[in-house]
């Protein structure tokens, strides 16, 4: 039987922007990835994305005997050579991995004109570089095992000294499977924007789909229009939350936009003199949302913690005791968090039909 592998993934516009879903982080044979730039476009447009952006390691090119290519831009120039011709609405954006030890580790640079001029000795000339090309930079995988054996995401002298001089912007909450709950802090005090990224070296489809319903982690970006310049400004600003297995990592500004687009009241009604509002929720959105009540009514088929499934409708049945005109229940977003350990808080304002 013929097998489709499309599935894109379904997020909601929310009130004032376009919702844009982005990965900002890949790799091809160009450096260590496995695969030529056409698949990293092709896995794109599958998965419904906005725009990608190519990231191939500066300073580490382990194909460089087999796929000599002085021309840093290569794996950039094919993606977006063939996303046109696919006449796909997918954005290419040029970008590449600053390689580097600790501190200060690995960063991606994206939105360059030209990646041949990153090769620099000193770490600091790169990112001086890149902010000269005023390139949106962020730090990558600051949880890796490869460069922190704990897990733990530490801001270092040298990521205060970026920060301070205006060359980092951005850093990866969630990088390929791993969540870091102290980078999402590092990001909040330091007024960093929120990242999650694939950072594929092989194919989306084995990494991220063994169990069904895999994904790969992204970034939703809050754009005022659809092109690369909206893309950046957003980015820029911090418009974002990032979707990892079934959660959401964002602050609250666009977090709980976000949960009440894709979470809506279809119907509210009575049945005859019972005091049972049957509630009907429709959730437009890949999320399986699991949120807990703080009515304090309860369910007449759950706990206080229920589940409105992907992409449908979910009923609740809510023992108000009598007939109410109206009903509002706040929600707790369990699989949602604003901070470390913190659940944004969502408010369903019943009317009954
Ligand atoms: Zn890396
Ligand atoms: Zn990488």
């Amino acid at each position: 039987m013929a097998q489709s592998f499309d599935r894109p993934i379904t997020f909601p516009d929310i009130p004032g922007y376009q919702t844009l879903k982005v990965d900002l982080h890949m790799h091809t044979v160009f450096s260590d990835g496995s695969v030529w730039p056409d698949i990293r476009v092709r896995e794109a447009v599958r998965d419904g994305l906005d725009a990608i952006a190519m990231t191939d390691h500066i300073e580490y090119q382990p194909h460089e005997a087999d796929i000599p290519h002085p021309d840093r831009n290569r794996s950039y120039e094919i993606a977006v050579e063939l996303a046109a011709r696919l006449d796909s609405n997918l954005m290419v954006i040029r970008g590449s991995e600053i390689t580097r030890s600790m501190p200060p580790g690995h960063s991606n640079a994206v939105f360059l004109d030209d990646v041949n001029p990153m090769i620099q000795d000193e770490p600091l000339d790169v990112f001086r570089e890149a902010a000269r090309q005023n390139a949106f930079t962020f730090w990558n995988h600051p949880m890796w095992l490869g460069q922190r054996k704990d897990g733990v995401a530490v801001l270092t002298d040298m990521h205060r000294d970026l920060i301070a001089q205006g060359l980092l912007q951005g850093i990866e909450v969630v990088n390929m499977h791993d969540y870091s709950a102290e980078a999402l802090q590092i990001a909040l005090d330091n007024d960093l924007t929120i990242i999650g990224t694939s950072d594929i070296h092989s194919l989306i489809q084995w990494e991220f789909e063994h169990d069904h319903n895999g994904h790969r982690p992204i970034t939703l970006v809050f754009t005022t229009d659809r092109s690369q310049e909206g893309l950046h400004r957003a980015l820029m600003a911090g418009r974002t939350v990032v979707w990892f297995r079934n959660m959401l990592v964002g602050r609250d500004e666009y977090l709980v936009p976000l949960i009440e687009s894709s979470l809506t009241l279809e119907s509210a009604a009575y049945a005859g003199e019972r005091s049972v509002l049957e509630i009907v929720v429709h959730n437009a959105s890949d999320v399986n949302y699991i949120l807990r009540s703080e009515s304090g009514y309860t369910f007449h088929q759950n706990s206080d913690v229920v589940m409105v499934k992907p992409n449908g409708n979910t009923t609740l049945h809510l023992k108000t005791l009598e007939q109410l005109e109206e009903v509002v229940i706040p929600f707790t977003v369990l699989n949602a968090v604003n901070a470390p350990d913190r659940h944004p808080v969502f408010v369903l304002d019943v009317a009954v039909n």
